[in-house]
């Protein structure tokens, strides 16, 4: 058995840890250090979590770190060296939320474990090939250029992953397949899937793009962050605080986490109801753009704290589909089980699955990859 990868998600305010079995995809530890201001020491928490459980930090195959912008330069798991890091900087300005501490501890878990290979996997790798026509905008292409406007998309481990299991789930050559994959987490994409290659994603230059999300607005008239400006005297950093973390069903509802909007829901609060309808119609809209662009799919895959959950988000996603030839069988989109399973009648023509994302291992198996070949 190989030995375990130590996957690390260094975030604005918490670092989320999992020490990977990447043959069995057994999870040994795992956790979160929250409300970290000193990644040192967060990082040292992680190690001590780490030898909990018996092994030494020596013992580790290679550290993963999950970097969530790759800019255009960057795609393929990455051996991390100081030329890399000063590269990850310089993208800062790219994903200002996400970048800067993900560098922070990537620097920090160099210095404390300087003799285990550190390998940063791009959030964005994935779509690093959407076909022109789906990534660009359509904004005056010198500025574009100049300022890499484009869209990137994100959560492409999840996006990857799912849509490798999907494949295998039905035991369909990847390359065959024509699939969506609805990622509905507190962050939320969609992407298309021709054959295994993304054709478009819902997520674009930055996270902001697309669906509703827990607290992100998603599509919005750009119209609007000039109105906002201009009439209501926000400034810029009060725009991105409303866009970013008092919008979505937060905003809307008042409620972040599905099960308390639809605790209240059912209390017959107008606005968490408000907030559920524009999440469906939105997502609805999505689907059916997708189902156009790939010219009918195979299979539709729900993943992610929402998707792999709430089995109401589901039914409602794809109600009255038939003609689209999609059919869920309620019984199974009810059922508690929680591993990979298919919840479309055996006779939809499309198959609809939930398929639980596993992002650590993807990334404990890539950090494999590419230490089998350096
Ligand atoms: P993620 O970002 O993938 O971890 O997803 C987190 C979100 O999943 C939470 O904010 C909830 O909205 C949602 N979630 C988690 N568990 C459930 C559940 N049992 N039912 C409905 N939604 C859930």
């Amino acid at each position: 058995m190989s030995q375990p990868v130590l996957v690390l998600n260094s975030g604005s305010s918490s670092v989320k840890y999992r020490l990977v079995q990447p043959d069995t995809g057994e999870s040994l530890v795992d956790g979160v250090v929250e409300r970290v201001v000193d990644y040192r020491a967060a990082l040292q928490q992680v190690f001590d979590a780490v030898s909990s459980v018996g092994v030494s930090t020596d013992d580790v195959m290679a550290v993963g770190h999950r970097v969530v912008h790759g800019g255009r330069q960057f795609y393929r798991p990455t051996l991390i060296d100081d030329a890399l890091v000063a590269k990850l900087d310089e993208l800062a300005p790219l994903a200002p939320l996400h970048n800067p501490p993900a560098v922070l501890g990537i620097t920090e878990a160099r210095a404390l474990l300087p003799n285990v290979p550190h390998v940063a996997v791009f959030d964005t790798a994935f779509f690093h090939n959407l076909p022109a026509a789906a990534a660009e905008y359509a904004i005056d292409r010198d500025v574009a250029a100049q300022w890499h406007i484009r869209r990137y998309g994100f959560h492409g481990t999840s996006h990857q992953y799912v849509s490798e299991q999907a494949a295998q789930f039905l035991g369909l050559p990847l390359e065959s397949v024509n699939q969506i994959v609805l990622h509905l987490g507190n962050g939320a994409s969609a992407s298309a899937i021709a054959g295994g290659r993304p054709i478009d994603t819902s997520m674009g230059m930055t996270p902001m793009e697309g669906l509703v999300m827990g607290t992100r607005s998603g599509n919005i008239d750009p119209g609007i962050i000039m109105y906002l400006s201009r009439t209501a005297g926000m400034s810029i950093e009060d725009i991105d605080v409303l866009l970013n973390r008092r919008s979505g069903v937060s905003g809307l509802g008042g409620a972040t986490d599905f099960r308390e909007l639809h605790k209240r829901m059912n209390e017959g609060d107008a606005a968490a109801q408000l907030a559920y309808d524009v999440y469906i119609h939105r997502l609805r809209k999505y689907i059916g753009g997708y189902l156009a662009l790939l010219g009918g799919a195979d299979v539709i895959t729900f993943t992610a704290g929402v998707g792999e959950n709430d089995a109401a988000v589901r039914r409602d996603a794809l109600a009255g589909l038939l003609a689209l030839g999609i059919e869920l069988d309620e019984e199974r989109n009810l059922s508690p089980n929680r591993g990979p399973r298919r919840i479309s009648t055996d006779t939809s023509p499309v198959s609809v699955l939930v398929i639980p994302t596993n992002e650590e291992l993807a990334i404990a198996r890539a950090c494999v990859d590419l230490c089998k070949v350096a």
